[in-house]
């Protein structure tokens, strides 16, 4: 064994002389010699994604020189580590490789189903995220699925796709996830709400499982991190994350992060680590916008062909004309319509409007301005939405209320319930207590006018 290590070594100063020295480190480095037996030369490689890629672009490289150094009828024969198995998308599959995996019991503790831990929509794919016309949402679709085409060594890594709510980013994130399983099958993706992954840091944490928290994420190929904007003021995630990070991007993990908002607003938002905005910057930003015109036709008739059914075109159009903020909204609203087809006769376009007005738009709309309010004063939605009573989040939540019911067509009670599940009373008393601040304080009075000159600059530019 020690002149066949000696040989060992011989090939491996070729490897270093030859390729280049990113190469080398990514492709050469972790590969170990195991044994050398009857001519058969045995290595041992990462996992069978390495050995797929590695054996296609550097097969006969190897053998070439393993030839050159060991006796020249050398075969070589790859397997993949025993002591440090690498975790599959499947964790059946991890079950039968190795029964002492490590990971299989940090498996069963934070999984509800072991079967599937990567956590994807299979619904949520590339086909069936529309983009058209010369919408700037199409950079987002291409840059996210050229990193599917090549998740590894690729200039994005990582990726940031930031917007408002119902804009796609959920869906984008899955498609790349889903797109890279097809793809690679042998590399560990996983999905997963920032939050969730926060809780499942917290009770890693009580049972003082920390360490192993951190190794599982580190092994991973593929991390899709859905709204990271739920992490603020969340110091010990925040750390953990940060070094997760670096184990991945230093070895060319892919990384995709989502958020509402892009990272310079994340700074100003306060209660995240600079460290890790700078981490989120460092590869590609891409925002997603409301759609246009064209996208928004276009998915009304992709979800019409989906269900099999059929309405009239005047109808698509009237929807599509004045849905017009996010698509989760236009989602509701045909599939509404939909429901309504099933038990009368006649959908007009008034009955539609009705169902806009009703149901879908108002909501959205609320929705809209208390995101609208809650980035401006460098807050979360989820502090408009929240029980706080520190004096700017109430002040910005009574701002929030005070716009809905101007701009929307919501009831008090209904702005209650959508800003925080508070009662008709509580949102009267805001709206006074606004009215009130403009009439007295020149600074209120522009604030608020800006924020209506913006809530109506953008319904007029939506399309
Ligand atoms: P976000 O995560 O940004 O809040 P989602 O990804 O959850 O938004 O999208 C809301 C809904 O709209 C989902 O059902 C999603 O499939 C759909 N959707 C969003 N963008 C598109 C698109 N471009 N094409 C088709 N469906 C879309
Ligand atoms: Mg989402």
């Amino acid at each position: 064994m020690l002149t066949c290590q000696s040989l060992w070594r011989d090939c491996v100063d070729c490897f270093s002389n030859t390729v280049s020295s990113e190469t080398f480190q990514r492709w050469f480095e972790p590969i170990r010699l195991e044994t050398f037996e009857n001519n058969v030369l045995t290595l041992a490689v990462p996992h069978n994604f390495f050995l797929e890629w590695f054996e296609e672009h550097y097969g006969n490289f190897i053998i070439e020189i393993v030839r050159h150094n060991f006796p020249a009828n050398t075969d070589v024969k790859y397997i993949i580590y025993t002591e440090q198995p690498a975790i599959s998308v499947s964790a059946e599959k991890i079950t039968k490789k190795d029964k002492n995996n490590k990971f299989s019991d940090f498996i069963k503790a934070n999984f509800d189903d072991p079967a599937n831990i990567s956590g994807l929509n299979p619904s949520y794919t590339f086909d069936s995220f529309i983009v058209a016309g010369n919408s700037p949402n199409s950079i987002a679709k291409n840059v996210s699925m050229s990193v599917a085409e090549k998740p590894f060594n690729n200039a994005f890594n990582p990726v940031f796709i930031y917007g408002g709510v119902g804009l796609g980013k959920t869906h984008l994130l899955n498609a790349i996830g889903n797109d890279i399983r097809n793809r690679f099958p042998e590399m560990n993706v996983f999905y997963m709400q920032a939050s969730v992954f926060m809780d499942k840091f917290i009770n890693n944490i009580t049972s003082n499982k920390s360490q192993e928290f951190k190794q599982f994420y580190s092994s991973a190929d593929v991390v899709l991190l859905d709204d990271i904007q739920f992490l603020k003021g969340k110091q010990g995630t925040q750390e953990i994350l940060y070094h997760i990070f670096n184990t991945l991007h230093h070895n060319h993990k892919q990384i995709v992060f989502t958020c509402d908002r892009p990272t310079k607003n994340l700074s100003q938002m306060g209660g995240m680590q600079d460290r890790l905005i700078s981490r989120f910057g460092w590869g590609t930003s891409v925002g997603l916008y409301p759609p246009n015109l064209e996208t928004r036709m276009a998915i009304l008739k992709s979800k019409l062909t989906a269900a099999k059914r059929d309405i009239d075109p005047i109808v698509i159009e009237y929807i599509a004309e004045r849905v017009d903020s996010n698509v989760r909204e236009l989602e509701g609203v045909m599939s509404t319509t939909l429901a309504n087809t099933l038990y009368q006769d006649n959908v007009d376009i008034s009955c539609v409007q009705k169902i806009i007005d009703n149901i879908v738009a108002n909501d959205s709309e609320v929705d809209r301005i208390s995101y609208a309010v809650a980035e401006f004063f460098n807050l979360t939605i989820e502090d408009i939405v929240g029980k706080s009573r520190q004096k700017d989040i109430a002040l910005a939540r009574h701002i929030a209320m005070y716009l809905a019911n101007t701009y929307t067509k919501c009831t008090l009670q209904k702005i209650g319930a959508l800003i925080g599940g508070r009662d008709h009373s509580t949102v009267k008393h805001a709206i006074d207590n606004i009215r009130k601040l403009i009439s007295t304080d020149p600074d209120m009075r522009k604030k608020v006018s800006m924020f209506e000159k913006n809530l109506s600059y953008n319904k007029k530019n939506r399309n």
